[in-house]
């Protein structure tokens, strides 16, 4: 069967992820104070008005927020939501992961995003699993079906990756441990995602992969992070958000512009719906989900 040309940006139309309803998702990060948890309550309830598939909260890198992560997915259930804990294994035993998992079973948690996370510098015990695909196997052993299990995607490659081919391999043991889906790390290159997609297609991988979306607020606070996680901010972008300086409302219509271009496109290509890192505040993903009109 000829398939789709692929082109740059958007041409190609990813057959594996188009058969996928699109879903939509929202992350949060555990508020460290009283005032910033009332304060995503009312940010959950503003986007719970937008009728997500879930809200995901992030799993601080070691455990040290896994009473904060847990507290936040539970009071999300409470409320009537779904809700995903993000969970990271470095550095962690099989039997704090057995009680991890227990306790969001007993709360009727039942999706969550697997990861291998990063050592908090300084800590020097890995612990017992070493990389993501074993947290998946040991997630699918301990609780058969009873989690959707998301795992990380890297259309850019993973910082750490010893090849993309390694990469593309490491990625396809998480999906054979079990994985339901994939979340990607933001990205503003979209042909990455794309061929990331094809790479999958060919490795036989073709699991739901949603592209997670990173809304532009503050160029330096991305740039910095971008960096660390191997995001890559093209230099079009780069050079424009530099030359707003201190001008905030000009990064911000620029950012809602290029964000919102980029997940139509990226809809229109047949990605299975969009992950937005919403660093607990709505403003941001409200404006491009409006342009989307979703
Ligand atoms: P892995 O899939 O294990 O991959 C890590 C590296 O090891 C890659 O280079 C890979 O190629 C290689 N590798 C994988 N398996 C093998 C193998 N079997 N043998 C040899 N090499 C292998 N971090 C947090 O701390 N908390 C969070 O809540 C969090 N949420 C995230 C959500 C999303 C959607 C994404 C994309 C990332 C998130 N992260 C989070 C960041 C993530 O923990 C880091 O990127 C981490 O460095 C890798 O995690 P992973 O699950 O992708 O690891």
């Amino acid at each position: 069967m000829p398939r789709a040309p692929r082109g740059y940006s958007g041409i190609y139309i990813m057959e594996s992820q188009k058969k996928y309803q699109q879903q939509f998702s929202f992350e949060f990060f555990p508020p460290k104070t009283a005032e910033g948890a009332d304060k995503l309550v009312k940010v959950r309830d503003t986007l719970a008005a937008l009728k997500p598939k879930y809200f995901s909260v992030t799993f601080g890198a070691g455990g040290s927020t896994q009473q904060g992560t847990f507290d936040t997915v539970t009071s999300i259930q409470g409320a009537g939501f779904d809700a995903a804990p993000h969970l990271s294994c470095v550095g962690s035993t099989r039997e704090n992961i057995r009680e991890i998992l227990k306790s969001y079973m007993d709360k009727g948690i039942s999706r969550i995003v697997a990861l291998r996370g990063d050592m908090p510098s300084g800590t020097q015990d890995i612990g017992e699993f070493r990389f993501a695909n074993e947290l998946v196997e040991f997630i699918r052993s301990e609780t058969a079906d009873h989690f959707n299990i998301e795992v990380a995607a890297y259309p850019e490659f993973h910082p750490q990756a010893s090849s993309v081919k390694d990469d593309l391999n490491n990625f396809k043991r998480k999906v054979e441990a079990g994985a339901n889906s994939a979340i990607t790390q933001y990205f503003f290159n979209p042909d990455a995602y794309y061929r990331f997609v094809e790479d999958c297609e060919k490795l036989d991988v073709t699991l739901s992969i949603v592209p997670g979306i990173m809304p532009i607020t503050n160029y330096t606070q991305l740039a910095r992070f971008s960096d660390m996680c191997g995001a890559e901010i093209p230099r079009w972008i780069r050079k424009r958000l530099e030359g707003y300086g201190d001008d905030k409302d000009s990064i911000k219509a620029f950012g809602e512009e290029v964000i919102s271009e980029m997940c139509q496109q990226l809809l229109e290509a047949g990605a299975p719906g969009l992950h937005f890192y919403t660093m607990n505040v709505t403003a941001p993903t409200l404006a491009i989900w409006k342009n989307l009109d979703l």
